[in-house]
């Protein structure tokens, strides 16, 4: 089996987003340097990062010293300072980070992240908040992620109305256009089931398609 490449990662900014993927990614066994232009954090996050570092992130020369451009990741997790966090990543890009992570503060922030070229955006309470909306709405939906603004993956609870069915007798492509990719049975995982094994009540339903068709499946069928 190959070898997996140790990865270099950089989390610059350590509030408590920006700490918390510092931690984990260290926990997890991943090199880590960790950025903060405050010492106290620095010092706080000094056991649980590989190097940690005091450094004013909007300078490129300090960036530019430590020789950003040649970690993988860069997670910019500024927090209130959103002209920091803009600069920052732009210092990121420009200096040749290829995966450049940048959390918004709100929607424009967002925006301009998009824009000066940041690789992914997040936007942790407004993602949570939806998030946690759909699942206020239906105990059925587990989980969901946006593909897009009309295409979702989402995670279903089988409810007793689908015990027994399958592929073959739900006909979710054509009566709703929606792909059923796996089914979890507690642990186990069946990705792309057959078309004639039976879901039972209580499998976790991973399925596909547009938002509208997937409301349409859950309010009709689950
Ligand atoms: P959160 O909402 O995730 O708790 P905070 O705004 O509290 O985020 O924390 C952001 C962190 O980013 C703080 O520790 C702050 O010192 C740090 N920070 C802000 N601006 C810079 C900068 N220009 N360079 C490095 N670190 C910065």
């Amino acid at each position: 089996r190959k070898q997996k490449q140790k990865r270099q990662f950089a989390v610059i900014g350590l509030g408590r987003f920006g700490g918390s993927v510092c931690r984990e990614l260290h926990s997890m066994g991943h090199e880590v340097m960790a950025i903060d232009m405050n010492r106290e954090k620095v010092e706080e996050y000094r056991p649980f990062s590989t190097h940690a570092m005091q450094a004013d992130s909007t300078d490129e020369r300090s960036l530019h010293s430590i020789g950003i451009r040649n970690f993988e990741h860069v997670v910019v997790a500024i927090g209130d300072n959103i002209q920091a966090s803009i600069l920052t990543t732009l210092v990121l890009k420009d200096e040749g980070v290829p995966h450049v992570w940048a959390k918004a503060q709100n929607h424009y922030h967002q925006k301009v992240l998009d824009k000066i070229g940041a690789d992914v955006v997040v936007h942790p309470e407004f993602d949570m908040g939806k998030r946690i909306a759909h699942n206020i709405v239906s105990d059925k939906v587990i989980d969901f992620i946006d593909l897009s603004d009309d295409y979702s993956m989402i995670e279903l609870r089988a409810t007793s109305a689908v015990d027994g069915e399958t592929l073959n007798t739900l006909h979710l492509r054509a009566d709703y256009g929606i792909t059923l990719i796996a089914i979890k049975d507690g642990q186990h995982m069946n990705v792309s089931p057959g078309p004639d094994e039976p879901i039972r009540e209580g499998n976790i339903l991973l399925v596909i398609g547009h938002n509208n068709d997937l409301e349409r499946f859950e309010e009709k069928v689950l």
